[in-house]
């Protein structure tokens, strides 16, 4: 559909590009700009270095397909060369008394609110995700992780008591697009806290917040070498996964890059934790209140395209309100308002990636071609960049692909059940086990519910709530391990039987 004369001006006038620099002005009325340089190096040992490759991968605006800064490309050297850093790093990381550590990582996130801004529109131009929610929730939340794991650092032996934690050597932490920044922070902060030190690799579509990070750490003065960031594509990673050096491997990404990491690792001492893809179930019962689930189910499958390992995929609700209850949804999904990333107003921005966008229209015309019954609100969809109206199916059946497999999208699929050993049994069966949510009136039931879901995480009369205490992760194939907590401090220590002689 044609864009609007509107959108395109407040677009050009928001991107101008200074001498191969990207400038930004946040608003238009606003007065303070940001620059992204035309060409990122790696950050090794606490420098920019050249990638002895000597390749650069563009990285686009998804929303205006513009080219927004050229990013190194490393290579097997480069990663040799980032792990060298850390190890050497590491001999006196390690030593550090924890209480200068939890200082060096509570200044990580106070540099990183005082920059919220900055990274905020820096994130939502990268990834396309609307600016109202990298400010109210990815940068935000990114701080509160170094917060929360500063706050560790000294009392790890209280965490783990009669038992002497220790940090596990130079950890290779690989991260996905769909949040860039938040994902950077749940993998870093445990691991510094703990004393660790750490090569970050992540994705190639949306590195630039996790490279702006490398500005903070040299605010911060963190010492160099304590944190490396190697960009690059999947050949980076699988370099990086497979490099002799490293003590654990944490990876966050798809099912399918989980199980060949897993190969890569297998019969090495390596530890790892695998954080991966998902299918949640949002289970409605009639007593539930049907204003509230809706805009559950709204944030739950429409927040950030959709994009979200625990979205809320499958909407499974009791057959007595389904109608009632797809009405209300209907009515909702006409006034999410898609668009303009960078407007305030927006709820639903770009989707990430030409290919995301291949893969999303694919499930959807599979979802057609199936019997499923299909609705779109109308929406004015720009004509540059990519795109895609909120999308719900109904009549979806337990065997069809929008079902079954993960499309990393905005698309809801509808079914229904009659009884609570209906809802559990549809909500288990599907291969991923990472989230799950409950909308009903009545406590026990929820118990009742919750301990029958085969979900790392369970959300109960609310859906996509985040905290650094609370464990996130999953079972069957979403992986293994947890981030957040006191769960999440223990991925990343080696613990030992400390006795002396009584
Ligand atoms: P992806 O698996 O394609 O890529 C993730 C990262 O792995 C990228 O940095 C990529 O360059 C790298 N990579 C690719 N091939 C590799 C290899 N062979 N060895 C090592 N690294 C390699 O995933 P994506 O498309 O970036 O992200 C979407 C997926 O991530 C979805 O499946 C989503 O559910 C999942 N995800 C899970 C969580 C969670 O906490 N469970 C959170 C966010 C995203």
């Amino acid at each position: 559909m044609a864009k609007t004369d509107k959108s395109e001006n407040k677009a050009a006038a928001r991107e101008l590009a200074f001498g191969g620099v990207w400038q930004y002005a946040p608003s238009i009325e606003g007065t303070d700009h940001f620059t992204i340089q035309a060409r990122h190096e790696l950050f090794v040992g606490g420098e920019w270095v050249k990638p002895k490759t000597g390749e650069y991968l563009p990285t686009i605006n998804p929303a205006t397909e513009s080219v927004l800064s050229e990013v190194a490309m490393a290579g097997a050297k480069d990663v040799d060369r980032a792990v060298a850093a850390a190890q050497q790093a590491f001999v006196g990381w390690r030593r550090l008394p924890a209480e200068q550590r939890a200082r060096y990582v509570f200044r990580i996130a106070r540099i990183l609110l005082e920059r919220a801004r900055e990274f905020a529109c820096l994130e939502t131009l990268d990834n396309g995700k609307p600016i109202k929610e990298t400010r109210d929730v990815d940068v935000p939340l990114a701080a509160q992780h170094f917060f929360h794991h500063a706050g560790w650092a000294d009392k790890l032996d209280l965490l783990f008591p009669g038992q002497h934690p220790e940090p596990l050597g130079v950890i290779g932490q690989v991260i996905p697009w769909n949040f860039p920044l938040l994902m950077a922070a749940w993998k870093l902060a445990p691991a510094l806290a703990a004393g660790n030190t750490v090569v970050l690799k992540p994705a190639e579509s949306s590195p630039l917040t996790a490279l702006r990070l490398a500005e903070v750490f040299q605010q911060a003065e963190l010492p160099p070498g304590v944190v490396n960031i190697v960009t690059g594509d999947g050949r980076t990673g699988a370099a990086l996964v497979r490099h002799p050096g490293l003590a654990k491997v944490a990876f966050t990404g798809s099912t399918e890059v989980g199980k060949e990491i897993q190969r890569a690792v297998a019969g090495r001492s390596v530890e790892l934790t695998l954080e991966l893809g998902g299918k949640a179930a949002h289970l409605v019962f009639e007593d539930a209140a049907l204003d509230q689930a809706v805009e559950g189910v709204v944030r739950g499958i429409f927040f950030n395209q959709g994009h979200v390992c625990c979205a809320g995929s499958r909407l499974i609700v009791q057959e007595s309100v389904h109608d009632l209850f797809v009405d209300k949804l209907r009515r909702r999904m006409q006034r999410i308002r898609v668009g303009d990333p960078m407007d305030k107003n927006t709820d639903m921005g770009a989707i990430h990636s030409a290919a995301q966008l291949a893969r999303i229209v694919e499930l959807v015309q599979s979802g057609v071609d199936e019997g499923a019954e299909l609705f779109q609100p109308r929406c004015e969809l720009p004509a540059k960049g990519f795109w895609f109206a909120p999308t719900m199916f109904t009549g979806v059946g337990q065997t069809h692909r929008i079902c079954r497999e993960e499309i990393f999208g905005p698309v809801l699929s509808v079914s229904t059940f009659r009884t609570p050993e209906e809802a559990v049994e549809k909500a288990n069966n599907t291969s991923y086990g990472l989230s799950a949510g409950i909308w009903t009136d009545k406590g026990a039931r929820i118990l009742w519910l919750a301990s029958r879901m085969k979900a790392g995480v369970v959300w109960n009369n609310t859906f996509n709530r985040f905290d650094a205490a609370s464990p996130f992760g999953g079972f069957k194939e979403s992986g293994f391990g947890r981030e957040g907590g006191r769960q999440g401090m223990r991925a990343y220590v080696r613990l030992k039987g400390a006795l002396s002689p009584g």
